[in-house]
């Protein structure tokens, strides 16, 4: 008889999860590209259409390589249900738009993703819902901000990117008084080191083009959370905008899932220990790094994460210091995407961040000194030399 998965460590997790083997035996995960499927009668078609029968129809609704990454992903986390997305966007406009409708209010953090913050400012109104952002930290700003008519709280921590952090607990609490669903994106912890699931929240979502695929290659999406809730607010939606991922982007992000754990265990690791050298360096005003001491929400990471991430976030105090540093580094590149095996660093107020106005990046602490360092896969030694000839250039 086969094992329980649920009886299973994080590690066979990820390398068994979600396993569905063909008549074949293959011992790794098959790619099935195929866009629908054939049924043996009518009987059969009919029933698979009103889901007595279990199985897929059509590949934008689930096929069997995304389903195999949905469920290890799922089984992970330990969420009732996963869907996979094309990217981590079209999980997160997943995510509100299942659970919002013209009238609603949405209060989210206002550090958050670029792309998200934009969807809030700029999508939003469109539809006639009203946003109000607050201070992530700041726990009496929810609780000002919740009022009735709120169906949604979105937060992100560590969030981007000066790795800012929430107590999910509390604000999970809050909101669901107030009445509303609370979405967390959990790309910079990992689903290795925060479970907001367990923390209180609704809805999880995961840029999978992060630390899930971790090798830069392909973009995904996940959306995590109960049947029920998937049910009532997603399931149609889902079906009939098509967000579905490819199957060879599963195929690749299955496989990546095998190595997860050991890739950020490492990656988290050599990013503690170049945060210290950062903190220590005198050209640097300020490191954040939610595991250091002197990170402002340290008691609230210690408590709702268990460890630190791959990203490090330091102050230089102005622009040409930090251009200074990022054209001194030989080794680490200049890129801003972030949780791949290539250590990356980036100036988020010229690029990521390039969007929001001067106000709107010092509401949220970002001033031109910033730089954001991802740690990736390469030699402890290598890196913290790089990262000390780069500072000594400044
Ligand atoms: C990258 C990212 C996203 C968006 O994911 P894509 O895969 O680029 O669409 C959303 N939230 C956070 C925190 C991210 O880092």
């Amino acid at each position: 008889m086969a094992e329980d998965p649920n009886s299973w460590d994080i590690a066979t997790r990820l390398v068994r999860g979600g396993l569905a083997r063909t008549e074949h035996g293959e011992t790794s995960e098959a790619l099935f590209l195929t866009q629908s499927f054939a049924y043996d009668s009518p009987e059969e078609a009919e029933a698979r259409f009103t889901g007595e029968s279990p199985g897929f129809v059509y590949a934008r609704y689930g096929s069997p390589t995304v389903k195999m990454f949905e469920d290890r992903l799922a089984l992970l986390e330990e969420a009732e249900l996963c869907r996979a997305t094309a990217s981590g966007m079209a999980a997160v406009y997943l995510a509100m738009m299942g659970l919002l409708k013209a009238g609603d209010h949405v209060v989210a953090g206002r550090a958050l993703f670029g792309s998200c913050r934009w969807l809030l400012a700029n999508w939003a109104p469109r539809f006639g819902i009203a946003v109000t952002l607050v201070d992530g930290p700041d726990l009496e700003a929810w609780r000002a901000a919740l009022r009735p008519g709120t169906r949604m709280v979105l937060l992100e921590s560590p969030a981007n990117p000066l790795l800012e952090i929430c107590d999910i607990a509390e604000i999970a609490r809050m909101a669901h008084e107030a009445g509303a669903r609370v979405v967390v994106d959990n790309v910079f912890a990992t689903p290795l080191y925060q479970s907001p699931l367990k923390l209180g929240a609704d809805v999880v979502v995961y840029s999978a083009t992060k630390h899930i695929d971790g090798q830069g290659r392909v973009l995904g999406g996940a959306l995590l959370c109960s049947e029920a809730l998937f049910e009532e607010a997603y399931r149609d939606l889902f079906r009939h905008t098509g967000p579905a991922m490819s199957p060879f982007n599963a195929w690749i992000l299955l496989k990546s899932l095998e190595t997860i754990d050991l890739r950020v265990t490492r990656q988290s690791a050599t990013a503690a220990a170049l945060a210290d050298l950062a903190a220590a360096h005198p050209k640097v005003r300020a490191c954040r790094y939610p595991t250091r001491p002197d990170h402002p929400q340290a008691a609230i990471a210690a408590r709702q994460m268990s460890g630190g991430g791959s990203l490090v976030a330091f102050d230089l105090g102005d622009k040409a210091s930090a251009f200074r540093f990022l054209g001194a580094l030989e080794l680490i590149d200049i890129s801003n995407n972030l949780g791949d095996a290539k250590s990356m660093a980036t100036h988020p107020s010229t690029t990521t961040h390039r969007a929001m106005s001067e106000d709107q990046r010092l509401e949220i602490g970002l001033t031109e000194g910033w730089v954001r360092l991802s740690v990736g896969l390469e030699s402890q030694a290598d890196l913290a030399r790089d990262l000390s000839r780069a500072l000594d250039a400044v």
